[in-house]
């Protein structure tokens, strides 16, 4: 399997999305729905609006009457929004109209109660002349019964729960999320909740993971830590491969203490890669056993968290229904000189800025040690170096991955060479 070492980061990415399919459906309530993605085509229930309504609050009028300003009418009816008209509108006559009501019969247009005067109870002076149409929304203009409102895969935002509601879908069909787990391994790690101990190495990956999967959505479980032991391990794995998806952070690589690989492989998990040609988090392990995914993940912090953005994060979008799997791109001119080697693809955590000609330009966090996390909640985004670029000079456009957002792209948005 050493053909699978050393893979460019667009090689493993396929690799994984290869194995990740679309989780089924379930239906919930629709006040639950908000960034589920719809498993089902809606419909519209009915012509939405149902009728011709008034645009306006006013007076439905018949044009013919108002082709001048300074025309007196007759109002025989008031219809509120909910009402049905009960009479017709003559010449000579009006109705009060409120706005989403049902324009009544006999009228074609609507005048806004700005452009009149009372003058009586019932005589209103219209001050300005009126075209047909005026005014009013047209039966089935937003929407026709059985039209396709939303398709599946469309992701649930408040807009969208807006619609779901006004075609009355109080459930609807969404895709399910994995159910994920976290594990930490390593002897050396000491637990948030443990006495501080200036010889440990405080814990750190499995809640940035954590806050990394809320940020989808997603509310997984954490193992715990598992020591540098292969018994002890291989009881952790047990409990983790259980779910969909399973992060284990550290351990992965080829020290004498890396007891995952062997482990999740006694296991039965099937590994599939566990090098990639990038920087940070060259030693990335990845595997499934049946439907579940498993990745190795370096245990260097800041490794962790790029690691999961690449390939962790549009694997999942995959399973919940996403079309879109990929961290939304910009083009930045890059503030400064960046040193780089032809051989690995880098991700270098930047800060972004809009200057005066509405450009982002993108500015080193500083120190890119994938020990250092300050680098990491520091940053807008990660530049990504193509793996066969030299160095890159102030003033060139880069590519920069954003961290956060609600905006994802279908492709990865990085040109590279395959492997
Ligand atoms: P490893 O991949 O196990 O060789 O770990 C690489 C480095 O990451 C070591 O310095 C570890 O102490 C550190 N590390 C591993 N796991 C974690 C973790 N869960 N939180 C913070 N640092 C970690
Ligand atoms: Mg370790």
């Amino acid at each position: 399997m050493s053909e699978n070492n050393n893979l460019s980061v667009s090689a493993a990415q396929a690799c994984v999305l290869g194995f990740a399919e679309t989780d089924g459906s379930e239906e919930i309530p629709l006040e639950r729905a908000l960034g589920r993605v719809l498993a089902e085509d809606v419909r519209a229930n009915r012509d939405q609006p149902p009728y011709d309504v008034s645009a306006m609050d006013g007076f439905a009028v018949r044009s013919a009457d108002l082709a001048t300003g300074g025309v007196l009418l007759t109002v025989i009816e008031d219809i509120k929004a909910g009402d049905l008209p009960k009479k017709t509108v003559a010449s000579g006559q009006c109705a009060r109209i409120m706005t989403g009501a049902p324009v009544p019969p006999g009228a074609d247009a609507v005048i806004r109660v700005e452009d009149t005067r009372m003058l009586t109870d019932d005589s209103v002076e219209i001050t300005v002349p009126v075209k047909a149409g005026n005014d009013i929304r047209v039966r089935g203009e937003n929407m026709r019964h059985g039209d396709v409102v939303l398709h599946a895969g469309t992701e649930i935002t408040p807009g969208v729960i807006g619609l779901l509601a006004t075609v009355k879908r109080a459930r609807v069909n969404v895709h399910r999320r994995p159910r994920v787990a976290i594990l930490s391994s390593g002897d050396e790690l000491e637990a948030l909740e443990a006495p501080f101990d200036a010889d440990k190495i405080p814990e750190s990956n499995s809640h940035a993971l954590m806050a990394q999967l809320q940020a989808l959505g997603i509310e997984p479980v954490r193992l715990g830590i598992a020591r540098d032991d292969p018994a002890e391990l291989a009881g952790f794995l047990r409990q983790g491969l259980d779910y969909d998806v399973l992060l284990v952070s550290g351990g992965s690589s080829v020290g004498v203490h890396d007891h995952v690989r062997p482990t999740l492989e006694a296991l039965g998990v099937a590994m599939h890669f566990w090098r990639v040609e990038m920087k940070p988090g060259h030693p990335l392990a990845f595997g499934t056993r049946g439907g579940t995914l498993v990745f190795g993940l370096p245990g260097n912090p800041v490794s962790s968290m790029v690691c999961f953005e690449q390939f962790v994060l549009p694997a999942l979008r995959r399973r919940m229904g996403h079309p879109a799997l990929f961290r939304r791109t910009v083009t930045a001119t890059l503030a400064h000189l960046l040193k780089h080697r032809p051989g690995r693809m880098e991700f270098i955590r930047v800060t972004l800025a809009t200057e005066a000609n509405g450009r982002l330009r993108a500015t080193s966090t500083g120190a890119q040690s994938s020990g250092d996390l300050c680098s990491m909640a520091r940053a807008d985004g990660l530049l990504v170096v193509p793996a066969e670029s030299g160095n890159l000079a102030a003033g060139d456009l880069v590519q920069v991955q954003l961290l956060d957002g609600s905006l994802y792209q279908r492709t990865a948005g990085f040109v590279e060479e395959a492997a």
